[in-house]
């Protein structure tokens, strides 16, 4: 089991993990119950979260989440800056197009 994404809106994760579903990765949600208990005060403690059962789906649940948050949220909030070259990169590229620098997190 995996976690795939976390909220502070349940909804959103109830959202995500019916994407999920249609696409047959079984997917649970965990503090749920948690962060109603708080009367829904936002704190990072208690972010609803959404886990897979299937950890090699993880690939590819991944790119269902990420392709549903973009068409969501405005690409500037992806967007992130080459380290080496200090070109502004839209956020669904993994690779800097202008000097091939990975983009930061995904340098392990
Ligand atoms: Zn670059």
């Amino acid at each position: 089991m995996i976690k795939i994404y976390s909220s502070q809106n349940p909804m959103i994760i109830h959202h995500l993990k019916n994407l999920l579903e249609l696409e047959g990765v079984h997917a649970i949600i965990r503090n749920e119950n948690l962060s109603a208990a708080l009367g829904g005060i936002p704190a990072t403690e208690c972010w609803v979260e959404l886990w897979i059962l299937d950890e090699n789906r993880e690939a590819e649940a991944r790119d269902i989440i990420r392709k549903k948050v973009q068409s969501d949220e405005s690409v500037i909030r992806w967007s992130w800056r080459c380290p080496h070259c200090g070109e502004e990169i839209e956020g669904q590229f993994t690779d800097c197009w202008n000097c091939g620098e990975p983009k930061p997190e995904h340098k392990k």
